[in-house]
């Protein structure tokens, strides 16, 4: 006997009532086509353990698991239970639902130290920090996070040196990650659909030993230098003089470092570069 179909996600979003909630940031995917797409890109493999956050009615979730990955979800609406749970029935053993908020789940504590992916049409309001949580686990077990964000968001992650999206997200992802921009998508293949376009970015960690392992410092200078971008360096880090006792345009300069430069062309490696001085000099004083 052949196994029966699922129905169309648009019929389970009809048969459990589950009208998108602004509160909870709900576009959702119906076309199957598009997702398969997203999980094809992803390379995750039969087998593979995928974390996905905020599943919704599954548009997702069922690629993902017709791919025969290990699939868990972490969703905080918990009107989706239902849908989830049919959806687990069809793919039997393959499917762990967690209800929550993903910012509060350690994925690696999850995994049970087994290496993962993350796949996910995030809430925008929380992807963002959600990635920073990932990039800054001290034992980053994720393989790749393929990840769909509001475009300029997707931009800034994958954004190369002198150019018009480049900044602090730019240079926190590249400090850990390889990124690409894998796929434009338009407004309106979503349900409903959101005022801006989207797009799905990857990222595949560098290898270890390639990995800058300060990203608290990283943070605390590209915030300064991109916090006035328009301004050179010598001014916008100008509160640093404190910290390292000496001027910042000489400290800079013994780093050969033009203090005149704008942070939009100084390359990630100069900003590591002056992460680690900046920690070595302030541990010291
Ligand atoms: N993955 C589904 C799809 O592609 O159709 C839904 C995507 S929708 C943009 C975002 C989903 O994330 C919603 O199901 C929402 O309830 C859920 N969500 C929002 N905030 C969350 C959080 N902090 N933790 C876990 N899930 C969250």
């Amino acid at each position: 006997m052949t196994k029966p179909e699922l129905p169309p996600i648009r019929n389970i979003v009809e048969k459990y009532g589950l009208k998108a909630s602004k509160k909870f940031g709900q576009h959702f995917l119906f076309d199957l086509n598009l997702t398969e797409k997203i999980v094809r890109l992803s390379d995750v493999k039969a087998g593979d353990l995928v974390f996905e956050i905020g599943p919704g009615p599954g548009g997702l979730t069922r690629p993902l698991l017709a791919a025969k990955a290990n699939v868990h979800v972490i969703e905080t609406d918990q009107r989706f239970l239902p849908a989830l749970a049919e959806l687990g029935e069809f793919y039997a053993d393959k499917l762990s639902i967690h209800l929550g908020d993903a910012l509060n789940f350690d994925l690696n504590l999850l995994a049970k130290g087994k290496p993962f992916h993350v796949v996910s049409n995030l809430p925008y309001n929380v992807g963002t920090a959600l990635l920073i949580q990932w990039l800054t686990t001290p034992e980053l077990s994720w393989q790749s996070l393929t990840l769909m964000f509001q475009l300029e968001v997707a931009q800034r992650i994958t954004a190369k040196v002198n150019s018009k999206h480049y900044g602090r997200l730019s240079i926190l992802c590249a400090a850990i990650a390889e990124t690409e921009l894998i796929m434009n998508v338009p407004a309106s293949v979503f349900t409903p659909p959101p005022k801006v376009e989207s797009a799905v970015v990857n990222l595949r960690p560098l290898p270890l030993q390639q990995r800058f392992d300060d990203l608290d410092t990283l943070a605390k200078i590209t915030g300064l230098a991109f916090g006035q971008k328009r301004k050179m360096l010598r001014t916008s880090l100008k509160s640093l003089n404190a910290d390292l006792g000496i001027n910042i345009s000489i400290w800079l300069q013994s780093l050969e470092i033009d203090p005149t430069t704008r942070p939009e062309n100084l390359h990630p490696d100069q900003f590591m570069q002056m992460a680690k001085a900046y920690k070595l000099a302030t541990s010291i004083t």
